[in-house]
């Protein structure tokens, strides 16, 4: 459920109307609703109530410092991949205690910002790792908490570019291992091992994979304790999938995942974290765009937009699917039409959609994407020299720009000529 639809005919974003948006910062942009993240962040908290617990949304997927005070302020910890996300975590407020650092590939210098600045665990995903944030710890007088993070090699049936929880993926340490791995995180100085980490992919819509996972966590819990290590809190990542149309697809909803979270690890009396991203921000987040042309090809319609695959890449990277709406409700009974979908970028992957039924709709006029609110915005580029568009969050019936559209002498100016040419 979201808190985008139309009323008297006209796509609002809760009381705020797209169009009046759009008139104030023009197209293309991207909306968020500040309901829509308190919905979805509470609808974890609920889901893991009474076991003690830590939802840590992950920044990668949206990681707008102003989205992120609005989670921080409902007591939502965040998963960090960088140290530039971890600086995005503080700048938000959100305190070093409810922060955590994933990653595969943590420099030491990264792991020093985050030590100095507070740090509730890092998800160490290697050996090497764990050496170096032993030095890089005790080099600064500082213990680091620690979780290892296990790859359990089980199927996420999900797109092979964002499934993490295979054999022969780059992430965490195969789980047969774990013991010896365990053993020689305790005997470095510099670290304290506080519990398990695992996080299996992304955009899952079957629970069976992560009931798989997280009974073996809970094996590993009581082997590891067995042989003397203080497991008390359980990191069970993030990954449960949306539906990206409002069709067909029925992926679970977080309180079936929750009473599996319950069933698998909750008589161990761990803390237990999730870091859930695209279902906090995905279904909270539309790209609007403006039609520039209508072109009648080759018994086709291009519809040509001012939103491009550098504002949303996931169609061209992932093959996604995203449902896109005119701004303008269309009157009951209108024929539908048959649309190619494509904004201007000179590649043939600058393709939203092929042959996608919509009402029809003019040159001027406004359509927006559903479900763009994750791994939307963060992973725009200024491809073709276009600005990265800008992110507006709202609240009610009010609404504020996030992040404004950098100016051309902005963009030029980042760019230098050496002193012989
Ligand atoms: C990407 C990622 C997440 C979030 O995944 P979603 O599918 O957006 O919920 C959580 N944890 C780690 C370690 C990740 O890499």
């Amino acid at each position: 459920m979201d808190h985008f639809t139309y009323k008297n005919g006209h796509l609002h974003a809760e009381d705020v109307a797209i169009a009046d948006i759009a008139a104030s910062v023009g197209t293309p942009f991207y909306v968020y609703s500040t309901a829509t993240l308190t919905r979805h962040y509470r609808l974890f908290t609920d889901a893991l109530t009474p076991l003690p617990h830590q939802v840590c949304f992950a920044i990668k997927s949206l990681s707008n410092v102003a989205v992120l005070k609005t989670l921080g302020d409902l007591g939502a910890g965040m998963d960090v991949v960088s140290v530039g996300e971890y600086m995005r975590a503080k700048a938000a407020g959100v305190p070093g205690e409810r922060i955590v650092f994933s990653g595969v590939g943590k420099t030491r210098a990264e792991m020093r910002v985050a030590l100095e600045g507070g740090i509730r665990q890092f998800n160490v995903e290697s050996e090497p790792e764990l050496r170096a944030l032993s030095e890089v710890a005790t080099s600064l007088g500082l213990v680091a908490p620690i979780t290892i993070r296990v790859n359990p090699d089980v199927d996420a049936k999900t797109h092979e570019k964002i499934s993490t929880g295979k054999k022969g993926d780059k992430f965490g340490i195969p789980i047969s291992r774990a013991s010896a791995v365990y053993a020689e995180a305790a005997s470095l100085p510099g670290l304290d091992v506080v519990g398990i980490d695992v996080h299996i992919g992304s955009q899952l819509t079957d629970l069976a994979p992560f009931e798989q996972a997280y009974l073996m966590v809970a094996d590993l819990t009581r082997q590891l304790r067995a042989e003397g290590h203080d497991i008390r809190r359980l990191d069970l990542g993030g990954g449960l999938g949306i539906p990206y149309t409002r069709s067909n697809e029925a992926p679970p909803l977080p309180t079936d995942y929750g009473a599996l979270i319950k069933r698998t690890v909750g008589d161990l009396g761990c803390e237990i974290e999730i870091e859930p991203g695209r279902l906090i921000s995905g279904n909270a987040g539309l790209l609007v765009a403006g039609v520039i042309y209508l072109k009648h090809g080759e018994g086709r319609n291009f519809l040509i937009l001012d939103a491009a695959m550098n504002d949303l890449v996931r169609p061209a990277m992932y093959g996604a699917h995203h449902d896109i709406i005119p701004v303008v409700e269309p009157v009951p009974g209108v024929e539908p039409q048959s649309f190619d979908i494509v904004g201007p970028v000179c590649e043939s992957g600058d393709t939203f959609a092929k042959g996608r039924a919509m009402a029809p709709v003019a040159e001027g006029d406004l359509v927006a994407f559903r479900s763009a609110g994750a791994y939307g915005a963060v992973m725009a580029s200024e491809y073709n020299t276009r600005p990265l568009i800008p992110e507006v969050l709202v609240k009610a019936d009010q609404f504020a720009v996030i992040r404004e559209r950098p100016t051309f002498d902005e963009i030029l100016k980042r760019d230098t000529i050496p002193a012989w040419l």
